[in-house]
């Protein structure tokens, strides 16, 4: 772990749900369960697999082989977008944690 950076992203956990298009978009550390009870109130679901205790990123990440994946495939091919902010963009905005509440960090 010598030069690593961990971070702990439990807290970046918003969601939003677009149930017109069907999209849903969330924070870092956002995990299955509340995702989905939020989708469900627009009568959706996602792409979890058979632990709503993990987080959606991590999941995503390592491809995510969902209920639904022989019908949808892996639940990474559905996934619209990743947000990675750069570490310049962090250091100029005027609030930082804003930056983490709007995107979906961090892969490499
Ligand atoms: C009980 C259980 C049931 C499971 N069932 C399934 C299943 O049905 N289908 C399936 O495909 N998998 C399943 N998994 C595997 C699970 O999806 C993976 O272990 C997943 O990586 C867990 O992600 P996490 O973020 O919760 O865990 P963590 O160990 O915190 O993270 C896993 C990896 O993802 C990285 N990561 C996490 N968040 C981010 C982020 N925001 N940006 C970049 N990297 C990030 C971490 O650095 C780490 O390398 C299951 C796991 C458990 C424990």
């Amino acid at each position: 772990m010598a030069g690593a950076v961990l971070l702990r992203t439990g807290r970046l956990d918003h969601i939003e749900v677009d149930p017109a298009r069907r999209v849903a978009r969330v924070g870092a550390g956002t995990r299955w369960r509340p995702l989905l009870t939020r989708a469900a109130k627009h009568g959706l679901t996602g792409l979890a697999g058979s632990s709503p205790a993990v987080s959606v990123a991590g999941f995503l990440t390592d491809g995510g082989l969902s209920w639904f994946s022989r019908g949808y495939g892996w639940a990474a091919d559905s996934v619209r977008a990743f947000e990675v902010p750069r570490l310049r963009e962090i250091k100029k905005a005027r609030d930082p944690h804003r930056v983490f509440r709007a995107n979906f960090p961090v892969l490499g």
